[in-house]
């Protein structure tokens, strides 16, 4: 776990959370991701599967942690285009395995909503999103709203950084009032520090849990 920033518990307004990998955690999961971003490319662009495990390779789609980067940011360099892995993604939703899967007790976002406004902030479809959440039990009204492309919006694809600015307006508070926790600090967490705000880098729901208890 990293804190970047300095978030203070009496000047924190809004807590944001990432969903995939942040408010679950499987072991097994990057595995099985860069195997679906593999089938994904193969189905979807005219590499065979050696062009495509070298850029994978290349592009850091291993399983190397936090550091993986985003696939709706690098599909095109995958000659992929955006709409194509929209389309692909709402039909080929990526399973996680559920019987393996760790998730943070519900009481805690419930106790947390009490003193802060909470968001999620997500580059999963939405439908996907409220699917794994009902799979894994994860208890989503404590949560204001879930930020992440919809069918309806699918296009109009929604980065963390517009998320931040969003949330930002809608709640009308400074970026240093909000907080961001999630997996992979390019994508999660160096947005909204560049924007002032504060963040929690966690590698698991452990250490959403014991970041709380002492907050
Ligand atoms: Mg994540």
């Amino acid at each position: 776990m990293d804190i970047y920033g300095s978030p203070n518990p009496q000047k924190i307004k809004v807590i944001v959370f990432d969903f995939d990998e942040t408010m679950y955690f499987s072991p097994s999961i990057k595995v099985e991701y860069n195997e679906y971003i593999k089938r994904t490319v193969m189905a979807l662009s005219n590499l065979t599967e050696e062009e495509t495990l070298l850029l994978m390779d290349k592009l850091g789609f291993t399983a190397g942690g936090e550091k993986r980067l985003s696939f709706t940011k690098n599909c095109e360099s995958f000659g992929v285009s955006k709409h194509a892995w929209d389309e692909y993604r709402l039909k080929n939703f990526f399973e996680i395995d559920y019987s393996k899967a760790q998730i943070a007790p519900n009481a805690l976002y419930q106790n947390l909503a009490k003193k802060y406004v909470l968001y999620i902030a997500s580059n999963e479809v939405l439908d996907n999103v409220l699917h794994k959440a009902k799979r894994l039990g994860i208890d989503l009204a404590p949560f204001k709203e879930i930020l992440a492309p919809s069918p309806k919006t699918l296009h109009t694809y929604q980065s963390k950084e517009q998320s931040f600015m969003a949330i930002q307006q809608k709640e009308g508070c400074h970026f240093d009032e909000m907080m961001m926790i999630g997996d992979r600090y390019n994508v999660d967490i160096k947005p909204l520090e560049d924007l002032g705000g504060h963040g929690v880098l966690v590698q698991n729901t452990n250490d959403i849990v014991s970041f709380f208890k002492s907050f």
